[in-house]
């Protein structure tokens, strides 16, 4: 199964055309092969190449110092960790600007503990923002009605699973599902869920300690971790530093 998929991934690689174009140079012939050949990606491009505009009036020929100074590096003092979901881009609901923030966006927002077997990715993000880039603050953002920990909530834990990928990932929030289960297990279900999706943002803040260099930041006074929840329902973001026992919120 897996080899088909990846025989029909090559297929399609071969088709892709070899020069990246602007999207200026795409002729109207070309235009009207895509229109026929893939309607809804007429509508795509026209979203991607309006939206760059826009970009590029607004932010890039607006402000051509920031980004000539940016373009010979970077300097972020934020690592963030933020859900996949489509509803909580950091960079929308924080307003953070190119540069700023450096980022992980996976399924529930999930820090694993260092495993350089299971999860290098996540371990390569940490080691180059805290170690190279000598990020300032790590901050971990959970968010309302969070699918992936609605599934970490819910999926059976007896190894059984339709996905091939989802439950294994969230799993790595067990420890904070066994801590709302055994805590608030009297509670409405929905209510459990949003329990623990700041529980899952307190223990990815656990997991950072797992990390030699995000130890030694802490131990530097270098770094700062904070844990975030943004609620997409009330439109309110809430942010608290964990004492790791003791966790106060601000409300922003
Ligand atoms: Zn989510």
């Amino acid at each position: 199964m897996a080899e088909q998929s990846s025989e029909v991934a090559v297929a399609g690689m071969k088709r892709l055309p070899r020069e990246e174009k602007d999207q200026d140079d795409i002729d109207e012939a070309e235009l009207e092969k895509i229109r026929n050949d893939s309607p809804g990606a007429c509508e795509a491009i026209k979203k991607i190449k309006e939206g760059f505009n826009q970009f590029k009036a607004n932010e890039f020929d607006k402000f051509p110092d920031y980004y000539r100074k940016l373009a010979e590096g970077q300097n972020p003092k934020f690592l963030v960790f933020a859900c996949s979901d489509s509803r909580v881009c950091p960079s929308n609901i924080l307003s953070f600007r190119p540069g700023e923030a450096f980022m992980a966006r996976n399924i529930a927002n999930l820090v694993p503990q260092f495993d350089q077997v299971r999860y290098s990715g996540v371990g390569a993000v940490i080691e180059y923002a805290v170690a190279e880039l000598k990020v300032e603050i790590i901050l971990v953002i959970g968010h309302s009605r969070c699918g992936g920990i609605n599934r970490l909530m819910s999926h059976p834990e007896d190894g059984s699973t339709s996905f091939d990928f989802i439950d294994d990932w969230v799993q790595i929030g067990l420890p904070a599902k066994a801590k709302v289960k055994a805590e608030f297990g009297n509670l409405p279900f929905e209510e459990q869920i949003a329990i623990c999706e700041r529980e899952a943002v307190n223990l990815s803040l656990e997991n950072l300690l797992t990390y030699p260099y995000v130890r030694d930041g802490l131990a530097n006074k270098a770094l700062l971790l904070m844990g975030g929840y943004y609620d997409f329902v009330k439109g309110t973001f809430s942010l608290w530093v964990p004492n790791f026992g003791v966790k106060p919120f601000l409300f922003v």
